[in-house]
């Protein structure tokens, strides 16, 4: 029985690499369900390609394109928000990649896991916004979470076959395009400059979240909810060549991590696979030409979004959900030239100050959290 995967986005970065995973591994996996936001073109080529049973079009105002489009396939097509939440639940779905981007995620992501649905999680806003609750929800409803973010996976590979309590974890960072710029030179950063990330291929706010280090914030918070483990015990190290994607010390001092090309596809295709390895084609690593592997403390002065996440999830509550809001806010000022670089751990930081602080959130309480903090951090841009 070939497993049926629904991919929550699956014309971004994640989705379309995951694609690339089930083609092949044809005998084992079918794209189940598929979605896109507004790349409309896109989601009807992969459904023609991959004859889903059903892909969804959040954005409402192309669902009248897809459906004319798809017209003569036994594919259903459904549009918005909602529909995200009611496809994941269908019983014949076994695993659910979570590769939307953002806050939007949080809602089909409960969803699933309320269907016990296993998770292929990269959607890390998730875990950044309602850790707590849905790693409680997670364990109540028997839903495993399989991380996606490579760090993520290294991490949970390197604890593969362990018993042992973790005593710290070190994660990895590439320190972005900017890892040299002094605070001068941040200042004059262009958002064209900020895509160009050296070492990964990813969508346009994870790649600008990785620039300002924000994006390293938020994994600290993530490896938090997945691994149970405290922010003092989360070394954040700057590795530039990205070979380690991260790793675990243990209480003998014994240290594992994991290596290899970046490649999401490896996490993408284990998240689907766990317990077992598929065999790959991806790139080997060349270990008489790698170049040397180097280490470093991040800056938190010159990078303050990684110091202000490390602050949210000190805080706990509502703050992280705050952070991201506004994250999410600035990242788009920033992309369309609205807001400097610099400016947006300034919207951040006020943002976290003004915001309501909510010790023990429910999943309303954080839709509101959001709103809120959306239109402080808008405000504060004008
Ligand atoms: P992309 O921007 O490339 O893709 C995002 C996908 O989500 C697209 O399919 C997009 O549709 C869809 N989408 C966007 N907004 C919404 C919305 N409001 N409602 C429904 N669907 C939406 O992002 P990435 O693939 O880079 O990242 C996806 C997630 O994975 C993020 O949370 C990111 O942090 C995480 N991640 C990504 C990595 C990477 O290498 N790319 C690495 C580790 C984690 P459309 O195409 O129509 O806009
Ligand atoms: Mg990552």
């Amino acid at each position: 029985m070939r497993k049926k995967i629904a991919i929550l986005g699956s014309t971004g970065s994640i989705g379309t690499q995951a694609l690339q995973v089930i083609e092949e591994h044809a005998d084992l996996y079918e794209a189940y369900v598929l979605t896109a936001n507004s790349q409309a073109d896109l989601l009807i080529r992969q459904a023609l390609r991959f004859q889903p049973a059903a892909v969804v079009i959040a954005d409402e105002a192309r669902y009248q394109y897809v459906r004319d489009a798809l017209a003569d396939q036994p594919i259903q097509v459904y549009a918005g928000q909602d529909a995200l939440c009611q496809v994941v639940e269908n019983s014949e779905v076994d695993i659910v990649l979570t590769a939307l981007v953002g806050f939007a995620g949080l809602r089909p992501t409960v969803a699933a896991i309320r269907a016990h649905k296993q998770i292929a999680l990269a959607n890390k806003e998730t875990l950044v916004v309602a850790g707590e609750l849905v790693t409680r929800l997670a364990m109540e409803n028997h839903a495993p979470i399989l991380p996606v973010d490579s760090e993520h996976s290294a991490i949970f590979q390197s604890l593969m076959g362990e018993e042992s309590e973790i005593e710290k974890i070190i994660l990895t960072a590439s320190g972005g395009p900017f890892r040299k710029f002094s605070k001068e030179e941040l200042q004059t950063v262009t958002p064209a400059m900020a895509l160009r990330h050296p070492n990964w291929d990813m969508g346009a706010k994870i790649t600008i979240d990785s620039a300002s280090m924000m994006n390293k914030g938020f994994e600290v918070i993530e490896a938090k909810w997945l691994f149970g483990v405290e922010a003092s015990d989360i070394q954040v190290v700057v590795h530039p060549q990205s070979i380690i994607h991260s790793a675990v010390q243990f209480r003998d001092g014994a240290v594992k991590a994991q290596l290899g090309v970046p490649d999401m596809r490896v996490p993408i295709q284990l998240a689907f696979s766990y317990p077992y390895r598929l065999a790959s084609q991806f790139d080997r690593l060349d270990w008489y030409h790698m170049a040397s592997l180097t280490f470093e403390e991040p800056d938190l002065e010159r990078f303050r979004c990684l110091a202000l996440a490390f602050e949210a999830l000190r805080r706990g509550g509502s703050m992280p959900c705050v952070v991201n809001a506004a994250n999410e806010v600035v990242n788009l000022a920033f992309r369309q030239e609205q807001c400097q670089f610099l400016q947006m751990a300034e919207v951040i930081e006020t943002t976290m100050l003004r915001a309501t602080f909510v010790q023990q959130p429910s999943l309303d309480d954080l839709f509101q959290c959001d709103a809120e903090a959306r239109r402080i951090a808008a405000e504060f841009i004008k």
